[in-house]
């Protein structure tokens, strides 16, 4: 030790490796947590590309090689034609030979992928979701037929200060109620949590209050849509933050973060209303719910959304989000006593005898990885809907609208909790 230099006091001395090793120890909590981190946007993302839909992080393909020869020709040609596409639309993209597909993957390769022989697919399949069949008993079926089952709800849209960019916002006259579907869709999410614990289910929301997900905002998407418009740009880069980023983001927690074994989408559902602050009321009210498929052509050349669907498809998500979105559908049927919403659109198809159940590609039931149960009943500018909504959430029964009746929030959480009840007491071991 140098002369001039005072000895380090012997207190210190303890307290320097306390000290390192209590940095150590968060240095190892931090990285350890580093992949729960929501990921920036990578530059090529903010850029207007070919083949790709906005804001899509650059698809992985070899993803798809966990699946060589766990699906047979069959099943494939099957599905993809019955419920992903719209009539041919995959022809272009995929072919299909003898003993595997080849398929497009980015602009210069393909991507073989071989079928399983007849009765010899290989497993397990990768996927971090439990069909039914892999779950384990329920125990008590009849009390908590879900016990276990672990549930993402996802209340659509974001409400509050972000409604009227949203355009999911009307108010009559500037007065009254100001409907905003962000708020409606999070009350029912609230009354559905606990209904659906109470039945065995853990359940996450992947909203929990009045704000986006995401940490970005409107400003960070300018220059990218100046890029597509001159003469949209503040539209257009809102339309980028609320809907594709922030859906991106919320699909992120749920892939990476949540896991779940199903994901539930509330919305309500609205006719044109024309102008918000005046807006038109219609006497039809209704309900339907959509399932993942009848992707186009322009959709099927889009290189993220046919991994998306190929990750889908070979995961076998469609079977189960199939039946699940029935069972969910009888019951809510029952519920509200609403009739189906009937699509005559080449982007929607029926794929079973549920005339309440509709095939249709939309970002939030492509891009979370597991079977998603997407909901739109009841129509906002519906009356008797507006009133309802007007009345707000109460307990029991009180007579609104001319009728005796449950809040329309109730009614909803108990709907989408019985047809998840019924659907896990039939098949739950
Ligand atoms: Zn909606």
């Amino acid at each position: 030790m140098p002369d001039g230099v005072r000895p380090v006091p012997g207190f210190l001395k303890k307290l320097i490796p306390l000290l390192i090793l209590t940095a150590l120890a968060g240095y190892i909590i931090v990285a350890v947590r580093k992949p729960s981190v929501p990921p920036e946007l990578a530059p090529e993302q903010l850029t207007l590309r070919d083949g790709m839909s906005v804001l899509a992080p650059t698809p992985i393909w070899e993803e798809l090689e966990a699946y060589q020869e766990t699906i047979d020709r069959e099943t494939f040609l099957g599905e993809l034609g019955k419920i992903y596409s719209a009539g041919e639309a995959w022809k272009e993209t995929i072919q299909i030979e003898e003993d595997h597909a080849m398929i497009a993957a980015d602009t210069e390769n393909k991507l073989k992928l071989r079928f399983a022989k007849p009765g010899v697919a290989k497993g397990p399949i990768k996927r971090y979701w439990r069909p039914v069949s892999e779950m384990p008993p329920a125990g008590n079926r009849e009390k908590r037929p879900l016990s276990g089952v672990k549930i993402a709800i996802d209340p659509g849209h974001i409400g509050g200060t972000w409604a009227q960019m949203e355009e999911r916002w009307y108010q009559i006259k500037n007065k009254g109620t100001q409907v905003k579907e962000g708020e409606l869709t999070l009350t029912t999410a609230r009354i559905l949590k606990p209904m659906l614990e109470k039945l065995g289910a853990r359940v996450w929301l992947v909203r929990r209050d009045l704000e986006p997900i995401t940490p970005r905002r409107p400003e960070d998407f300018k220059a990218l849509a100046t890029t597509y418009s001159d003469s949209r740009i503040r539209w257009n880069s809102e339309k980028f933050f609320y809907r594709y980023d922030e859906i991106r983001m919320r699909a992120w927690h749920v892939n990476e973060r949540i896991k779940p074994d199903l994901v539930l989408c509330l919305h309500f559902n609205a006719e044109a209303w024309a102008n918000p602050r005046n807006p038109t009321f219609v006497d039809r009210n209704h309900l339907h719910l959509l399932i993942n498929g009848t992707y186009s052509k322009g959709e099927f050349a889009k290189q993220d959304q046919r991994l998306h669907l190929l990750k889908r498809l070979l995961q076998r998500i469609h079977p189960e989000e199939l039946a699940l979105s029935t069972s969910v559908a009888e019951a809510m049927a029952k519920e509200t006593g609403l009739p189906p919403w009937t699509y005559d659109t080449a982007n929607a198809k029926s794929v079973n005898d549920s005339p309440y159940v509709w095939a249709r590609n939309l970002l939030a039931n492509r891009v979370y990885t597991c079977p998603v149960v997407f909901l739109e009943p009841y129509v906002m500018n519906n009356r008797e809907v507006y009133e309802r909504i007007g009345a707000g959430d109460y307990e029991g029964e009180k007579m609104v609208a001319g009728k005796i009746r449950k809040s329309i929030f109730h009614e909803y959480a108990t709907g989408v909790a019985n047809g998840l009840a019924n659907y896990y007491r039939k098949t739950r071991r």
